[in-house]
């Protein structure tokens, strides 16, 4: 990928799927690493009360006094306030802890409470080329919030038999935002994740994937590997971590693949 001689405005991809532990967060912190490699501004946005991009990124979610929950509700607060330096060159951090999940109760009684995000995050755009938002498990407010602030999509999708159980509701959602909040929104891509290629079964799923989404699913393909586990222990991003493992080659192909799909003009 060509080097930028400026920055931004900045395109927003929500990482989302309802079903946890399919790879949102990994992705998250992967697919930011590798486009800083490339050069790219980068904020990771944490949209899940569980604080788990943060922990992946080395931040302690409990000590924090200022997270993503308090930009959502409270006026004259700035993202500056909020923002962490993460180790790689080029990515911050939107951190978030527990008192997220009061958000999700609070923001029903506002005003355009499913746009709330979308206001906290318009002041950052021309700071970035990407901004990534790590959702929370469901298809809640938040979640809602993070597809009423984005452009693009990104599914992850484990590799595993129940891989497309619930992935109906979830494309029912997106074009339901699109519909009503966000006409913008585009499904860029379904992430094949956790792909195991000496297994049978890993092969049928990802044929299976294929054959429902075509041209939607990405040609990367995640394998399955210790070494992302091993990355959230460190608190760093595959990238650095391992700099030349498999997984790390996997996510910066994601990463040309989603400056192809997802251009910032
Ligand atoms: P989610 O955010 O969707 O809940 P995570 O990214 O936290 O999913 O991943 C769930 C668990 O699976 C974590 O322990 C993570 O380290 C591990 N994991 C993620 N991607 C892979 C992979 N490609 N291979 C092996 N383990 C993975
Ligand atoms: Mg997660």
């Amino acid at each position: 990928p060509s080097p930028l001689t400026e920055h931004g405005p900045a395109k927003i991809v929500a990482m989302c799927n309802q079903k946890g532990g399919v790879g949102k967060t990994t992705s998250t912190i992967n697919l930011g690493a590798a486009l800083a490699e490339y050069g790219r501004r980068v904020l990771l946005v944490d949209f899940d009360p569980q604080g788990a991009l943060s922990v992946g990124l080395g931040v302690n979610p409990m000590e924090l006094d200022l997270t993503v929950y308090n930009l959502l509700m409270e006026r004259g607060l700035t993202a500056d306030e909020v923002l962490l330096k993460t180790a790689v060159p080029g990515m911050d951090l939107l951190p978030s802890n527990i008192d997220l999940s009061a958000a999700e109760v609070q923001l029903v009684s506002e005003v355009a409470r499913e746009s709330a995000l979308a206001r906290a995050l318009k002041p950052l755009l021309p700071d970035y080329d990407y901004v990534i938002i790590d959702c929370q498990p469901s298809l809640g407010l938040l979640t809602v919030n993070a597809l009423t602030a984005a452009h693009s999509v990104i599914v992850p999708l484990e590799c595993e038999f129940f891989a497309l159980r619930g992935v109906a509701l979830l494309t029912e959602t997106i074009e339901k935002v699109c519909e009503r909040l966000n006409p913008d929104l585009r499904l860029d891509g379904i992430l094949a994740t956790m792909y195991d290629s000496r297994t049978v079964h890993s092969r049928e799923v990802l044929a299976r994937v294929v054959e429902a989404f075509g041209e939607h699913v990405f040609h990367t393909v995640i394998g399955r590997t210790v070494r992302f586990p091993e990355t959230t222990v460190a608190g760093e991003p595959i990238t650095t971590y391992a700099s030349n493992s498999v997984g790390a080659a996997a996510y910066r192909q994601l990463a040309r693949e989603v400056l192809a799909r997802c251009p910032v003009e």
